[in-house]
This record gives C-alpha cells, sequence and structure tokens, in this order.
C-alpha cells in the first residue's frame, strides 16, 4: 500500500494504472477510520483495479466554533486499517497541499443544503462540494463512495455531479450500526461511555417514526410526534432537529406520499450525532 501526500505523485499512480486498463474507485474520507469506512472501503475495493482512500481533515466544511481541531486524528491506526483490506493507495495531503492559495472558487449547490444540517452549519455542505470535486479533479475516478449516514451530503454531492456533468458514478452505501442501533462514527469516541449507553435514542426516535409511517401514518406531525416521545425519554439528549424530508430535495414534507428520509441531529453535551432512515411505501 502507498501512502501519498501529493497531488502529482497521485496523478501519476492514477495514470499508469488507467494504462494499464484498471477502473479507479475512490472513498473519501476524514479519517478516524471505523466499520462505517470499512463497509465503503469493501464495496469500493470489490468494484475498483485501483482503489484509493483519502484522508483528509477539510477545513472548509468547519465553521468557527466547531470540532476542527480536536477532530481525531488516528493516522497510524488508519494505515493499519487501510492495509488490511487490501487499499492500493491512501491519499493524505497536508491542507496546504489541497489548499495552496486562498480559495476563491467553491461550489455551491442550491436548495439540498439549506435545511437539516445546513440549517446550523452554514456554508458546510459548501466546503464539502468543493473538496469533494477538489478529490475528484486529482484523482478522476471512475467511482466514489459515499454512506446513507450522512444522506444530505450524499444528495448534495449527487446533485453535484449530475448538475457539473462530473463523469463519476456516486454510489451510496448503506449506514452501519453498532448492535444496538447506534451509527457509527468517528464522533461516537467523544461520547463517555454514560452517554454512549444513551446514544442509540436517535436511532430509536427514527424508528418510531418508520413505524408510524409502516402502520399507515401520512400525517408528518403524528409521524414525528412519535419519535419526540421516544427523545423524551432521555433529557440528557437534546434535540437539535427531527423531520421528514423528501429523499430527494431533502426539505421537509408536510404529508408523505413518495420516497422521504427521517432524519434527525441531537447533542450529548458538547458531542453532537446525526442519523435518518430511508423510508419508501412497500407496494
Ligand atoms: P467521514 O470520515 O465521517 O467524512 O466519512 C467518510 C464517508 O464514510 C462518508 O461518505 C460517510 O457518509 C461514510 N460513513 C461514515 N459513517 C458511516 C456509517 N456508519 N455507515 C456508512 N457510511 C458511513
Amino acid at each position: 500500500m502507498k501512502v501519498i501526500k501529493t497531488i502529482r505523485e497521485t496523478r501519476e499512480v492514477v495514470y499508469t494504472a488507467r494504462r494499464a486498463g484498471k477502473t479507479v474507485g475512490l472513498v473519501p474520507t476524514m479519517g478516524a477510520l471505523h466499520e462505517g469506512h470499512g463497509q465503503l472501503i469493501e464495496r469500493a475495493r470489490a468494484e475498483s483495479g485501483l482503489l484509493i482512500v483519502s484522508i483528509f481533515v477539510n477545513p472548509l466544511q468547519f465553521g468557527p466554533g466547531e470540532d476542527y481541531s480536536r477532530y481525531p486524528r488516528t493516522l497510524e491506526a488508519d494505515l493499519d486499517f487501510c492495509k488490511a483490506r487490501d487499499v492500493d493507495v491512501v491519499f493524505n495531503p497536508e491542507p496546504s497541499e489541497l489548499y495552496p492559495d486562498q480559495q476563491k472558487t467553491f461550489v455551491e449547490v442550491e436548495e439540498i443544503p439549506s435545511e437539516l444540517c445546513g440549517r446550523s452549519r452554514p456554508g458546510h455542505f459548501r466546503g464539502v462540494a468543493t473538496v469533494v470535486l477538489k478529490l475528484f479533479n486529482v484523482v478522476l475516478p471512475d467511482r466514489a463512495y459515499f454512506g446513507e449516514k450522512d444522506a444530505q451530503q450524499l444528495r448534495v454531492i449527487e446533485q453535484m455531479a449530475l448538475d457539473l456533468n462530473v463523469p463519476v458514478e456516486i454510489v451510496p452505501v448503506g449506514t452501519v450500526r453498532e448492535a444496538d442501533g447506534l451509527a457509527i462514527s468517528s464522533r461516537n469516541r467523544y461520547l463517555t461511555p454514560d452517554q454512549r449507553r444513551t446514544a442509540p435514542i436517535l436511532y430509536q426516535a427514527l424508528n418510531a417514526a418508520y413505524q408510524a409511517l409502516c402502520s399507515g401514518e401520512r400525517e408528518v406531525a403524528k409521524v414525528l410526534a412519535a419519535s419526540e416521545a421516544v427523545l423524551a425519554e432521555e433529557p440528557a439528549v437534546r434535540k437539535e432537529y427531527l423531520e421528514v424530508v423528501d429523499a430527494r430535495l431533502m426539505t421537509p414534507v408536510t404529508t408523505v406520499d413518495g420516497p422521504v428520509r427521517i432524519a434527525g441531529a441531537v447533542w450529548i453535551e458538547k458531542t453532537r450525532l446525526i442519523d435518518n432512515l430511508y423510508w419508501k411505501e412497500k407496494r
């Protein structure tokens, strides 16, 4: 496995692989790798001749006061994780490699980033879309893999690729959970043992809404009341949002008449957790 810090060397490796007729798969990550990332890597490994995992904590997608400086950085363990999964290249640039100058060009997707996480994290999805397009331009992958755990991010990237004719197939991968339902996340390591025990309440709340939809409820106010009741059982968990949104636009609906995502964000003290469930009528 090669660990590469520069754009130039990454391009060389990709060029050589392409000349040998290999397809190129990219899994963009911020490191602190866990089984969620593992699932993306495994899928990408099965479908790629050359598999590149990028590890880059992207300053552009963190707002002032967010956890950029304390975001977990565990490079040695991440490299072992990648090696064990037969990754070919880890692209791990310094911020100055991807941002050699003050960035003046940004990718701004409309509407999809406006609700959910976009409300409390202005500029976050602009930072995500911009760095992902930069990574695409460095690696020129045939396919890139993203988790449904970050469903709004996935939709932003799908829309960007569609709107800008980016020749990369965006492959969604389902959310990987702990046995108790908690979506695996790099930020779970901020939780104390007590907080970790209460954290699955978010998944349980989303599930209550999911069950309400399955029982035929279509009025979102009533669907969400089921979730709110679950969340209220844990006063230590503070709700940021709990919504039922159109699965493509990621904007709230009042009545469910097509595919939706039930999405939530909560705070457990200083730790912010997000999760979502996709729901569509079975016909
Ligand atoms: P991150 O390192 O948190 O930026 O995540 C890198 C990629 O892994 C993103 O596409 C995430 O959506 C995906 N991912 C993170 N956690 C999970 C999970 N529990 N299940 C599936 N994908 C995930």
